[in-house]
């Protein structure tokens, strides 16, 4: 097919071999989630205090606040099935993913994790990693992201778009999962069979997570898709709690 006038993108998929720039800011061919993980490893790291289950909330706390924005209907989005994966078009989420709400929803974990007794300890530290790791969500978001990620409210939408190449996506992301991974593995050593092969269990079911987001059935509407998506966070957060009991600081 003749390449269109103006800006395009060379498309891997579909009949059509290059998508507008309009197009593509139209849908988000795939939504993938399981890089964010890597941030809450690693803020671990640093402060080894605190508990992983709230780095693993912290990391998606932007989406879950999408989750229950689409549920309300404060914010929109459609299910496209022109495209492989699971297309989500989210072409109005401007209270959880503008830069904006971004830095808003970093603030309100920043005073939770302050001032509310979730935690041992509470200081002015952990509460500013945790407030981080929530926005290093829209960070992320943004390398992958298709021209969807709103600075202010509902306009000047940007995204680099590396989610057009979905293997590459992909991959970079599970190598930054196992990177986190390794980095929480060489920070603690496992009680019994659980705790040691437990860890492993957890990073299969969230990579086969991943690839079902990407290349498995698309969901039948956005409430369904968003439904799923907050039960996982949660699930994998009630884990990694589960999980780290059976884990040992070596520090
Ligand atoms: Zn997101």
């Amino acid at each position: 097919m003749a390449k269109p006038p103006g800006p395009t993108v060379l498309k891997s998929f579909g009949r059509q071999k290059y998508a507008t720039l309009d197009e593509i800011s139209e849908r988000e061919a795939i939504i993938l989630f399981i890089g964010h993980y890597s941030v809450s490893f690693l803020a671990k790291r640093i402060e080894t205090p605190l508990p992983l289950w709230l780095l693993f909330l912290a990391v998606q706390f932007i989406d879950m606040i999408w989750a229950l924005f689409i549920f309300t209907g404060v914010e929109k989005a459609n299910i496209s099935h022109e495209v492989p994966g699971t297309p989500l078009n989210l072409f109005f989420m401007p209270y959880s993913h503008s830069l904006i709400g971004a830095l808003f929803w970093s603030g309100v974990a920043f005073t939770i994790v302050r001032y509310l007794p979730i935690i041992n300890n509470r200081n002015f530290k952990k509460a500013m990693i945790v407030s981080i790791a929530v926005f290093s969500h829209w960070i992320l978001d943004l390398i992958v992201h298709t021209g969807d990620l709103p600075l202010w409210l509902n306009e000047f939408k940007v995204g680099l778009g590396l989610y057009e190449y979905a293997y590459i996506s992909f991959f970079l992301e599970l190598f930054f999962l196992i990177l986190g991974l390794v980095l929480y593995i060489g920070l603690t050593t496992g009680k019994g069979m659980l705790g040691t092969l437990g860890i492993y269990v957890l990073l299969i079911l969230i990579v086969l997570l991943g690839i079902n987001s990407v290349w498995g059935v698309a969901p039948p509407n956005t409430k369904i898709a968003a439904g799923f998506l907050l039960f996982s966070y949660i699930f994998f957060s009630l884990i990694i709690a589960w999980l780290e009991k059976k884990r040992i600081l070596k520090i």
